[in-house]
């Protein structure tokens, strides 16, 4: 049964309405006014009366409009064609209109009713099957994109039917099954999930064990991010965070990508409709959009819509998943979903907490965080998603809430610093504050020797202690002056640099160093590492600094030249020459 109900308050977009029977929490409703429909989602139940947040603009409306509510909570619709797509949090379909903001009440469809896919069975008739089984198969793009049992089904069904390969639209039924009762349901190639509750139709969710490659030193090398981890960037506006996450959507070993483009200016989110559908995926040669979804909200839609965008995104991620596949999530900025959460709460004059976000912030971003994960799926195989968020914490200030909680749920944490913007040191991530806990994992450990070379993780660990230890030098030298300081000070200092400049420092923005293989990875590391195993003698500091500084510059140089390529050998001589005639 479905309920009705009678606008009695508004506060912005925060609507009390009178109902006539039972709703339930997050159930979706409509007001009417006028000609159009504004959806809305039910936050508040109190006797008869309910809290609904709406979706849109509320301007023009009155006491006295008409509501009713849906008997279902907001829903993902999923199936083939979502990728290459660009929704809004609603799923609205983006990149069907002119512009890329709807008008208010219009409503688009996610997905295409007459493209006709290549559908190949898997399942059998007879077979036994539950939730998340595949039954088929279509090519979405290149990706084999698996046709499932829904998920919302429950117990065990008979495979009574199932249409034989060939080409068939989303709402043909290309599956009968039996459930245990003897009732025939029919399966087509699309189904519906509610976005605030996680897929866990799995087997089990084990540790992550293995690591995502993403081409990018500072990560790979020094934090790595396991396949089916969690990490978040935080900095401040302007240190990088988008460009860094675009290098990890471009270049990061995953199947699919999901980008969350959540409540950016809207200059920003435009950028992104222009930049994506340009780019070229490194692994494949093809448009990385065609296993991109973005979903994108700007800081001028409603708080509602903002904050379910971020669950629309890791419902379609773990729809993927269930295919087996290898999922990347990026959202930019977690801060602005913090910050809608914030916007509702305080509209529902709730106890606020620290900064006037809701007291269960921590909460809520850990169990989001905790929907990422490899997954061993029912059949065996694995699946992943890996999520990394960004966080703009205001002045740049990391002790503020979101940045904090996000702290706890995150298991890498890379802190892009103002300071090391400024001087272009970019990917601004600092080598110090930043971590990875995935390196503590012994699997993880084991995985990287075993992928990488042995003792990996202590050349590693190695590597970041010169860096610390060329920190304190420097600020010695500060202190101390140039001639106060014993000549090892300046070693060390110019040890770190090297470092910096050769290890730490990638240009995005360049076609052969804004991907760094692991191969690569180790080699260079090796080769730096075997530079600062050296003990070198100078007389002045002066001379060590001009040494460094041309250290520093040939091994750059190799950097921008193709791997082990005419040019990159070159600058291996080059080097040796330097190396061997050097004090
Ligand atoms: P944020 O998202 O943190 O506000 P952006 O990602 O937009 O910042 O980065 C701001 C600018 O910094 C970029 O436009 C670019 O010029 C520069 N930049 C950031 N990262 C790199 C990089 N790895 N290589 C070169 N330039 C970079
Ligand atoms: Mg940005």
């Amino acid at each position: 049964m479905k309920s009705t109900g009678k606008v009695t308050g508004i506060v912005s977009n925060l609507v009390t309405v009178e109902t006539d029977g039972p709703v339930a929490q997050n159930e979706i409703c409509y007001i009417t006014l006028g000609e159009t429909r504004l959806m809305a989602e039910v936050i508040k139940v109190n006797g008869k009366n309910a809290a609904v947040q709406v979706f849109e603009s509320t301007r023009g409306l009155k006491n006295g409009c008409m509501v009713e509510f849906e008997d279902r909570m907001l829903e993902a619709t999923l199936g083939p064609g979502l990728l290459s797509s660009s929704y809004d949090g609603l799923q609205n379909d983006l990149t069907t209109m002119t512009g890329v903001f709807l008008k208010r009440g219009e409503y688009t469809d996610p997905l295409n009713h007459e493209k006709l896919w290549d559908f190949t069975p898997i399942a059998n008739t007879g077979d036994k099957v539950s939730a998340a089984d595949w039954l088929g198969e279509v090519k979405e793009g290149w990706l084999p994109h698996k046709i499932m049992v829904p998920f919302s089904f429950k117990g065990e069904y008979t495979v009574k039917s199932i249409v034989p390969e060939g080409q068939y639209n989303i709402d043909h039924v290309i599956a009968v099954l039996t459930d245990e009762n003897g009732e025939d349901v029919n399966v087509t190639m699309t189904q519906k999930w509610p976005v605030k509750v996680a897929i866990k139709n799995y087997r089990e969710k084990p540790r992550p064990s293995r690591i995502m490659e993403t081409g990018v030193r500072v990560i790979d090398t020094l934090n790595p991010i396991a396949e089916g981890g969690t990490g978040f960037i935080p900095g401040p506006f302007g240190c990088g965070k988008t460009v860094l996450q675009h290098a990890i959507a471009k270049q990061g070993d995953a199947d699919v990508i999901v980008m969350a483009a959540c409540g950016e200016r809207a200059n920003e989110v435009v950028e992104i409709f222009t930049e994506f559908p340009e780019l070229i995926d490194p692994h494949t040669g093809r448009h990385l959009m065609e296993r991109t979804t973005i979903i994108c909200n700007t800081s001028n839609m409603p708080v509602a819509a903002r904050e379910a965008s971020v669950y629309t995104a890791m419902t379609i991620c773990e729809y993927y998943r269930a295919m087996g596949l290898k999922v990347l999530l990026l959202a930019d900025s977690t801060s602005r979903w913090a910050q809608a959460l914030r916007e509702m709460s305080n509209r529902m004059e709730e106890l606020p907490g620290a900064d006037a976000f809701p007291v269960d912030l921590s909460a809520i971003i850990s169990n989001f965080y905790s929907r990422a994960g490899m997954v061993i799926l029912n059949n065996g195989k694995t699946g992943s998603v890996t999520f990394i968020g960004t966080v703009s914490p205001a002045g740049g200030n990391l002790k503020e809430p979101v940045t904090e909680s996000t702290k706890k749920a995150a298991r890498c944490f890379y802190a892009l610093e103002q300071n090391r913007a400024d001087k272009k040191r970019y990917p601004a991530v600092n080598p110090i504050d930043s971590y990875s806990k995935y390196l503590e994992y012994p699997e993880i450990q084991e995985y990287l020797s075993e992928k990488i070379t042995k003792g990996w993780v202590e050349m590693v660990e190695k590597a970041k202690n010169i860096i610390r230890k060329g920190k304190e030098a420097n600020e010695q030298i500060n202190i101390l002056g140039d001639d106060g300081v014993p000549m090892s000070y300046h070693e060390v200092f110019w040890k770190s640099e090297l470092i910096d400049f050769v290890i730490l420092q990638q240009d995005a923005f360049d076609a052969i160093d804004a991907l760094c293989p692991l191969e690569r990875q180790k080699y260079m590391l090796e080769l730096v590492l075997g530079i600062c195993d050296r003990e070198f003698t100078f007389d002045d500091f002066e001379k060590c600094r001009d040494f460094f500084k041309e250290l520093i510059n040939i091994l750059r140089q190799m950097n921008y030249s193709e791997f082990l390529g005419e040019n990159f050998n070159k600058y291996q001589e080059q080097l040796n020459n330097l190396l061997s005639n050097g004090k």
